[in-house]
């Protein structure tokens, strides 16, 4: 059988318009996972997240509760009829969670950057056709990699296959936890636009305080529903503590979301748009980044008796920057006055 390509999947038959998943980031016991899923069954919820096996991404922090979650997420499927969802990272999850009847498998970021593990799993998935697996985005911002991700997901004959836009590591201090990147997950609507694309608020701002506004922004740019993470007791949570939040402030925000038609996801000109603000944004980080190793310069040249300005290392930069940038086809006069301002400031800067 031919394989469904990206641009034909379906939309999820999962109710709800948006799609809401709700659910801890970790089971941590039986009696927490059940509390918490009544509770979301009471505010409306019809799916249910939980964590069993979770990719820490250094040693030591809580590991999930492995296989020993799987007959707690059966008793929230069968107590409050919900369809229930766990993240999946090897053959051994899959299996087990196959066996266990879960209904959504989904893949971490961490297993959808490595198209080695995908492949395995997309392996065992098939002749399971009745499963519905979401695949995040991959760690890193790489539009291919997610795509074929997915297209692997797809291979095994699995049909019903959604996406998941959890947002982007990068390296420095940043207003969100995840860099949304949001032009990434619009490239992948063009590319399959009827799939189901969700987006995860709580991973992308890793803080409680923006789940509200980037769930909102999120339904605005046209994803088909949220997956949030909800705990009853958020800041005794064992993991991704600062982002859950309780059930009862999900409903808050659920009730307060305002859900418009038509939003210009597919218009060229928000497309690009939302490309310049990223750009910028980019921009912004790397002059605060610069600024600050500046005035560590600043320092060393105190406590070492150094002139502030030294005319040779100016020359080279700018010499240096104007040869790279003519390489990338920026204008000369145009560079030439960034580089300048750029020295300006920073010589103030470590002037302070
Ligand atoms: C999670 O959903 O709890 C999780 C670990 O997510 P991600 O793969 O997006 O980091
Ligand atoms: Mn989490």
């Amino acid at each position: 059988m031919a394989s469904v390509l990206l641009h034909d999947i379906e939309p999820l038959p999962f109710a709800g318009e948006p799609l809401i998943i709700a659910g801890p980031c970790s089971a941590e016991t039986e009696q927490q996972t059940l509390d918490a899923a009544m509770a979301l069954r009471q505010i409306g919820v019809n799916v249910f997240r939980a964590g069993i096996w979770k990719p820490r991404t250094v040693p030591g922090g809580f590991e999930g509760v492995g296989d020993r979650g799987l007959p707690w997420l059966q008793r929230v499927k069968s107590e409050t009829g919900m369809a229930v969802a766990t993240e999946v990272a090897t053959v051994e999850h899959v299996r087990a969670a196959l066996d266990a009847g879960i209904d959504i498998l989904w893949m971490g970021a961490r297993t959808s950057a490595n198209p080695f593990a995908m492949q395995d799993i997309a392996d065992v998935l098939h002749g399971h056709d009745d499963v519905t697996v979401l695949v995040k985005n991959p760690v890193n911002p790489d539009l291919e990699l997610w795509m074929g991700a997915l297209q692997r997901i797809l291979n095994a004959g699995i049909t019903r296959v959604g996406a998941v836009h959890r947002g982007f590591s990068s390296a420095g201090e940043h207003l969100y936890r995840n860099d949304p990147q949001w032009h990434i997950p619009f490239e992948l609507r063009r590319h399959a636009p009827k799939m189901t694309i969700l987006c995860d608020p709580s991973h992308i701002g890793g803080k409680r305080s923006f789940v509200e506004p980037l769930s909102q922004q999120a339904l605005d740019m046209g994803f088909d529903g949220l997956m949030i993470e909800s705990h009853c007791n958020p800041d005794h949570a064992l993991s991704d503590s600062t982002q859950q939040i309780t059930p009862s402030q999900l409903k808050t925000i659920i009730d307060g979301l305002v859900v418009r038609s038509g939003l210009p996801v597919e218009d060229d000109l928000a497309l690009l748009r939302q490309q310049i603000d990223d750009c910028d944004h980019e921009l912004l980080a790397v002059l605060a980044r610069r600024m600050m190793v500046s005035r560590e310069i600043g320092k060393f040249k105190k406590a070492h008796n150094l002139r502030v300005v030294q005319p040779e290392r100016y020359q080279y930069m700018m010499n240096n920057r104007l040869a790279e940038g003519k390489n990338l086809t920026l204008d000369p006069d145009f560079l030439q006055r960034i580089i300048q301002a750029i020295h300006e400031e920073s010589v103030r800067q470590q002037l302070d």
